[in-house]
């Protein structure tokens, strides 16, 4: 049975070594899961968030990370992989708060400037076949994954495996395009993005939402612009009234996301990972999105633990756990304490995903839970 480490959100005394930071710092130590050879690059994968999308994993939190890292000897490096064009995604780490001086640590995209540096390797399991990993987290022999946990419009919950799956590949291989990268998972093969005049409402929700400038409205026809386009599916599920389709078979959305990680956890040895589940402002998108709600979860705490299954399986039984708050999405549900507030915001089948990752050996599900106060 695998540990899972776990400290609450709650300020247990008027004292820094029991508020949150400082208990998360003795839990890095406590857990002894970070050991490192000395002087070798650590991946410190997180996500960056958005322009619009600031709820992020706090670089307090972050250079917690790097510190201990430093301690048990590694090189740490804070990561993502390119979610809008160019370095305007490091200026988008900057304006969220990550930059080497608030992470104690230098901060890199993991995939280059223009989201092209990566590697195609195969996948276990049957539905993906290979996926385009990040260069800079292929060549790294450790890595963190540091999750902002929330729920997703297409998977339902975002935790650990999709930060792996989606965040340590590239949009698209510099060869392979996007049926080598995200698109791949978003879409699953070359169908059409559907669209229908007398539904839209030209609200242009879809057009300000696309990363690639890949849809224009001319003379109120909606054009896509194919050789752009990425295949992420964003358009289609901003959609308020339906006009916009991409149709995608979501167990094979989930089985595939599995398999991503499965192929990026692939190119460590074993034991050279680490996940840390940071479950505050639990809202209900992705940090991708170009806009957050308020948070429809009360913060819960972190978790940390080496095996990744184990963690996600927490993380969702501690969330099932949790209080909906008001004011938000939640309320608008009807979800009530004891809910699977994920499930009801955004109806899914997230634990087929968490269920494939263990049938594809990346961890076991069963868990004991290590409290520390
Ligand atoms: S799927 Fe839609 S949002 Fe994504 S790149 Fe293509 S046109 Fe843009
Ligand atoms: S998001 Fe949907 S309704 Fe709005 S402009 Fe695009 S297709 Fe039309």
């Amino acid at each position: 049975m695998s540990r899972v480490y776990f400290t609450t959100a709650r300020g247990t005394r008027w004292d820094y070594r029991y508020s949150v930071l400082g208990r998360f710092e003795r839990m890095l130590g406590e857990c002894g899961l970070l050991k490192f050879e000395k002087g070798e690059y650590v991946a410190v994968k997180t996500h960056f968030g958005s322009e619009g999308a600031h709820r992020v994993v706090r670089p307090s939190f972050l250079g917690k990370v790097t510190n201990a890292v430093k301690s048990a000897g590694g090189k740490p490096f804070v990561t993502d992989t390119v979610r809008i064009m160019g370095v305007d995604y490091l200026e988008v780490a900057n304006q969220n708060g990550i930059n080497h001086l608030s992470v104690g640590a230098p901060v890199i995209l993991a995939d280059g400037p223009f989201g092209k540096d990566s590697l195609i390797i195969s996948a276990p399991g049957d539905v993906l076949g290979e996926i385009a990993v990040a260069s800079a987290i292929h060549d790294s022999s450790a890595m963190v994954v540091c999750s902002h946990i929330k729920g997703h419009i297409q998977a339902g919950y975002a935790g650990a495996i999709k930060n792996l799956a989606m965040g340590g590949v590239s949009a698209a291989h510099r060869e392979g395009g996007w049926k080598k990268g995200r698109g791949h998972m978003h879409c699953n093969g070359e169908v059409p993005l559907s669209w229908e005049a007398e539904v839209c409402t030209y609200c242009l929700q879809c057009e300000n939402v696309c990363p690639k400038g890949a849809i224009k409205f001319v003379d109120e026809k909606l054009v896509q612009d194919k050789s752009q386009c990425w295949f992420c599916g964003r358009c289609a599920r901003v959609c308020p009234s339906g006009a916009l389709t991409l149709p995608v078979n979501n167990d094979t959305f989930q089985k595939s996301l599995a398999e991503s990680a499965g192929a990026v956890l692939s190119t460590f040895k074993p034991g050279k990972v680490i996940y840390i589940n940071f479950m505050f402002e639990i809202q209900p998108e992705c940090d991708c999105m170009p806009s957050c709600d308020t948070p429809m979860l009360q913060d819960q705490g972190i978790l940390i633990s080496d095996d990744l299954v184990a963690i996600e399986q927490a993380t969702v039984d501690i969330l099932r756990k949790g209080s909906p708050l008001p004011g938000s999405v939640a309320e608008e549900r009807e979800c009530k304490p004891g809910d699977d507030v994920l499930a009801m915001v955004n109806p899914r089948n997230y634990m087929l995903c968490i269920e494939h990752a263990e049938r594809l050996g990346l961890g076991r599900r069963e868990y004991e839970l290590v409290e520390v106060q």
